[in-house]
């Protein structure tokens, strides 16, 4: 197999809870996991030429060792002394720095890919704790579906999938940093917690309105204060029929959840006819 075509598809957070930081800046947290359908179109080609090249849709990223896919490609070349290459084009649509771990999809993507081209037998699990070292989203990122991930994001549960839905996502033209966001969470006292096990207990009885009411991020404590169209968004959601609407990861992505593609699509037109948000996609949950 000389050439993998791959879909490296983006996540949302159901729920978001921290629970404290560690000594190494690292914090635990307690989270709710789920696969949207939108992806970046990931290509690996097998290349006579040793090392790693890559190449993206977008001017800014880097197509160095600084991008996720290029080093986890490098980190399986590098342990199984590989004296081939490879060369990864990635066509971004997962919004880049928004709390939908498109970086770390694109990593997911590469390990799964590359071991598989390269015959390395490596099982999901050694994939895995390879992909700690990555990054703490990558490991979620090669299991994929509904899942409660702990630890720094590495523990995983697979949960009984969400029930189908459709998701609108909506980043509004902000850039934040998700250490940043941390660090001004760790200055603050949390007080008010989301409802985790609520969520979980929805996803179990299959309820999608019990998960949509208890849909809750943390650090929306330190994001909507600083940026309030996070809010406005939200709100503009509920106002269109979301069942829930919520920050995704350390932001600034808003997403909400619909009953119906109709709903969804009227709250994308209205978020971009207020000028909320540019990048605004319309999909669904996905389970495989
Ligand atoms: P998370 O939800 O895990 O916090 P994120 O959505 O906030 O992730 P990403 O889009 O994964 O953020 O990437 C953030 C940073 O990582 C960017 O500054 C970007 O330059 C860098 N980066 C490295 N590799 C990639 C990649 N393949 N795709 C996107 N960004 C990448």
């Amino acid at each position: 197999m000389d050439k993998m075509e791959l879909k490296a598809l983006g996540k949302i957070n159901l729920g978001l809870d921290v629970l404290g930081r560690r000594e190494n800046g690292y914090h635990d947290v307690r989270m709710v996991m789920q696969t949207v359908y939108l992806y970046d179109q990931i290509v690996i080609t097998k290349t006579k030429q040793p090392g790693v090249k890559a190449e993206t849709n977008l001017f800014y990223l880097p197509v160095d060792e600084n991008n996720l896919a290029c080093r986890a490609a490098k980190m399986l070349i590098d342990e199984f002394n590989i004296t081939e290459g490879v060369h990864i084009s990635m066509d971004k649509k997962i919004p880049v720095s928004a709390g939908m771990a498109g970086g770390s999809a694109d990593a997911a993507a590469v390990l799964f890919g590359v071991n598989k081209m390269f015959g390395l037998g490596l099982s999901m699990t050694e994939l895995e704790e390879r992909g700690v070292k990555l990054g703490a989203d990558v490991p979620y990122c090669l299991m994929r579906g509904t899942v409660l991930a702990e630890g720094i994001g590495e523990k995983l549960t697979p949960l009984l999938a969400c029930p189908k839905c459709f998701v609108l996502l909506a980043k509004p033209p902000i850039s934040v940093s998700t250490k940043m966001v941390y660090e001004k969470l760790d200055a603050l006292e949390i007080t008010e917690h989301p409802d985790i096990d609520g969520i979980l207990n929805g996803l179990a009885r299959k309820n999608i309105h019990k998960v949509a009411e208890c849909m809750g991020n943390v650090l929306e404590q330190v994001m909507i204060p600083e940026y309030p169209v996070i809010g406005e968004i939200k709100e503009m959601m509920l106002e269109t029929g979301a069942l829930g609407a919520m920050m995704s990861g350390s932001g600034p992505t808003v997403f909400g959840i619909y009953k119906t593609r109709g709903a969804a699509k009227e709250g994308a037109r209205k978020i971009k006819s207020r000028g909320l948000a540019r990048q605004v996609h319309v999909t669904n949950v996905h389970n495989v």
